[in-house]
């Protein structure tokens, strides 16, 4: 048998780096890597043995075995040891049934895949304990880190807190101030990270952490690193086995920063090297209008990107003008047949809370991902016989401040058509029953 194997390539060359290297960009031309697997190795088992092998650890106790991402560790990092392994339990989130919905839009399949169901309240889990685990890997074996530091709109430093934390590492992040929802900023404060909130956007605090981690011993941990692509990853071979190993048709993601989506690509391509799928789905990404660089370059063809000043939006995890990963997500919508679609602030908000309705709870970004879904079904662009995945990329408990406002009407500029206002009465069955009978009646209709 051969030994598997993964080492770094940049995307344009045929340079390559050991995986214990800190190095995050091609020391020949400056573009980004990503992690590349010898795919011999993993062709020496057939896709029944595979399956079989995943379909064991589902039943597993063992903790790597229990881990969604770990679960997979001969895509993911094949040569670590399992006892440097610092896994939170993240990945194996639900896939929701949404097919009340499906009926509403006249959609054959609807799921959601639920990745905010996860430790830290985001699919960020999913790629942080690929770093933190292969860092933690580093440091046992001599290599001089100090810290490990990340730039966030507020999922990427909740997730760095808390698995570094798990790992005795420390921690130091970078976000906008003002910016993020209370929930997310109290996390790595909790989690005892060095916090600075700095007085920019995401993409000002993006700036200062790569002139921090030019020094290699603090090690940078936003998605420009391709470790954490390999952990994001995981999500598409884990929706096909939740669906019997069969694929979806269409696959709706939000996208900021575009490692996301970079990493669902990349899923796919592996499971259909190793045989585990024989088609491809489609893959749509999301934006918000007010933060949409991606959506405006697929517009001109794909020249090239040009920068934004990202708008505020809802959907603040996704308020990022110059994304890191665009050469990336360029290429996975150019492989998946792909579409680009932007969304409203009206859109998102009512997409995300007419989903709660069939008992989800949605994040802003999430509900990006569902009004592209009612946007594309209405044009016709998705059709009434497809199976469509969304992509749930944070627990909308981490968006309280959002979800009030909603229900209160107080969201400037967007009509709250599934606002749930409460209804303030005197504890006395009469006027209990008035309000009852009206909203009852209300409800059936
Ligand atoms: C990070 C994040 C995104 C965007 O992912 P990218 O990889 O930056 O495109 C979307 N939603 C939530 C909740 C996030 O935390």
């Amino acid at each position: 048998m051969k030994p598997f194997h993964a080492y770094f390539q940049s995307i344009n060359g045929n340079d390559t780096y050991p995986l214990d290297e800190v190095i995050y960009r091609s020391k020949v031309d400056g573009s980004l890597l990503e992690v590349h697997h010898d795919r011999d190795a993993l062709a020496e088992r057939s896709p029944d043995e595979w399956k079989k092998l995943f379909a064991e650890r589902r039943m597993s106790f063992k903790p790597a075995d229990m881990s969604g991402v770990w679960s997979k560790r001969e895509m993911v990092l094949p040569e670590i040891p399992e006892e440097d392994i610092v896994t939170l339990r993240e990945g194996w989130s639900p896939l929701f049934d949404a097919q009340a919905l499906a009926k509403e839009i006249g959609l054959k399949k609807l799921w959601v895949k639920l990745c905010g169901n996860s430790h830290t309240g985001s699919f960020k889990d999913l790629g942080m304990t690929v770093l933190v685990s292969q860092v933690n890997s580093m440091i046992k074996r001599g290599k001089p880190i100090d810290a490990v530091a990340c730039a966030s709109t507020g999922d990427t430093s909740a997730a760095l807190s808390a698995f570094t934390a798990k790992a005795g590492i420390p921690s130091i992040v970078f976000l906008p101030r003002g910016k993020t929802s209370v929930a997310q900023l109290i996390q790595p404060i909790s989690n005892g990270s060095i916090v600075l909130a700095l007085d920019t956007d995401f993409d000002g605090c993006m700036k200062i952490v790569q002139q921090v981690t030019a020094d290699n011993r603090i090690y940078l941990a936003n998605s420009m690193n391709s470790l954490r692509v390999e952990g994001q990853k995981t999500i598409s071979p884990e929706i096909c086995q939740e669906l019997g190993w069969n694929v979806p048709d269409t696959v709706i993601i939000p996208g900021g920063n575009l490692g996301n989506v970079s990493a669902l690509a990349k899923g796919f391509d592996d499971c259909l090297a190793m045989g585990l799928i024989d088609k491809k789905p489609r893959i749509v990404l999301a934006q918000a209008e007010n933060a949409n660089p991606f959506f405006q370059a697929y517009q001109r063809g794909f020249d090239k990107l040009v920068p934004v000043h990202a708008k505020k939006t809802l959907a603040s995890a996704i308020q990022i003008g110059n994304p890191v990963s665009y050469p990336k997500a360029e290429r996975a919508i150019k492989n998946y047949n792909g579409i680009v679609i932007d969304v409203s602030e009206d859109e998102l908000a009512n997409a995300a809370e007419r989903a709660d309705k069939i008992g989800l709870y949605a994040c802003p970004h999430t509900g990006v991902a569902l009004g592209a879904l009612l946007k594309l079904r209405a044009q016709g662009a998705i059709d009434k016989d497809e199976e469509v995945v969304v992509i749930s990329t944070a627990h909308g408990l981490k968006f309280t401040e959002f979800k009030v406002a909603y229900h209160k009407q107080e969201l400037e500029g967007i009509s709250a058509k599934y606002a749930n206002p409460i209804f303030e009465a005197p504890a006395e069955l009469g006027p209990v029953m008035d309000i009852l009978q009206k909203e009852m009646a209300n409800r059936r209709r």
